[in-house]
């Protein structure tokens, strides 16, 4: 048992079985790269804007679901599936293609729900209805990027929103009932752990259903590589990173179901080179936080 929330826990206990999640990319955009609102993207985001490793986006969606399900049964007997939607930002479309792609993973009857992942200025109304009417017929969660609360540090990787409209946000997907995951990078330049921590903190004051913790890492095309190689950014030492972690866990509140503790080790890393070997850092924050004796939300009462 660990000593927090995981998400695996969660979908074994609602399901019963083994549910691997299936990354995909649905072929759209994102608003902070097409021009709409800016070209460059956030300073952390590579060529492939967030898509995980493996994915083949040349193949049409439903063909992507097949090969990775054929895959990801065999591999860890996975009985069922969630459909990821994680490149870029997957509500950034019209409310007619959207209901096409989803409806697309939903076809397949091992498909138990859906993951869609997005920034927060990306959910007019329109597409939150149909989000709540996904949410009525099958097991959904909103995967949103917070990143920071620090509007200084938001501006700074030209995140092109600030915190207020993550807030705003959050705030309208409760008020529909929908499960919210919230994205946090830990390591953002000119941050301090204090603040990093003060992020974890308003976390728990929004009541987030979910959260995935992210070192910061460089990725190849991303802007941060120029700034990485004129050595003008500091990223976290393993040792550094495995403590904070576990000082974000022990602030968190007990009912956030913890999707993820780190990023994964990406074939277009650039540094740091310790977050190639990711399961070593999991065993790492495990061994911490049990010599700590803590577990996730044990310093909330302190
Ligand atoms: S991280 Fe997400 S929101 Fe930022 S540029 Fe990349 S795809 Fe867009």
């Amino acid at each position: 048992m660990k000593r927090y929330a995981t998400f695996n826990e969660e979908l074994r206990r609602r399901f019963g079985c083994r549910v691997q999640r299936i990354s995909l990319d649905a072929g759209l955009t994102c608003p902070n790269r097409d021009g709409s609102l800016g070209t460059g993207g956030c300073s952390f985001c590579g060529d492939r804007g967030a898509a995980a490793v493996g994915v083949q986006i040349e193949l049409p969606l439903a063909e992507q679901l097949q090969r990775s399900k054929n895959y990801l049964a065999k591999k860890f007997r996975a009985e069922k599936f969630l459909a990821y939607f994680q490149a870029y930002s997957n509500t950034y479309a019209s409310v007619e293609a959207l209901r096409k792609l989803y409806a697309t993973a939903l076809s397949d009857p091992d498909l138990v729900g859906l993951i869609i992942g997005t920034r927060p200025d990306c959910l007019p109304e329109p597409v939150l209805d149909l989000l709540s009417e996904l949410h009525a017929k099958t097991y959904l969660w909103l995967e949103l990027g917070m990143q920071s609360m620090h509007d200084q540090t938001l501006a700074a990787i030209n995140r092109g929103h600030d915190h207020a409209c993550f807030v705003d946000a959050v705030q309208r997907c409760q008020a529909r009932g929908l499960r919210v995951c919230a994205h946090l990078i830990l390591g953002l330049p000119g941050e301090t752990c204090e603040q990093i921590l003060a992020s974890v903190r308003e976390l728990n004051r929004l009541k987030v259903d979910g959260v995935k913790l992210h070192h910061l890492h460089v990725l190849k095309g991303s802007r941060l590589e120029q700034a990485y190689h004129r050595g003008e950014l500091q990223l976290f030492e393993r040792e550094t990173y495995v403590q904070l972690v576990c000082d974000a866990v022990e602030l968190l509140d007990p009912r956030i179901v913890i999707h993820r503790l780190m990023g994964d080790g990406r074939s277009e890393l650039v540094a740091p080179d310790w977050s190639r070997r990711k399961l070593e850092v999991l065993n790492l924050i495990d061994d911490e936080l049990k010599k700590r004796d803590s577990r996730q939300g044990s310093r909330l009462s302190k």
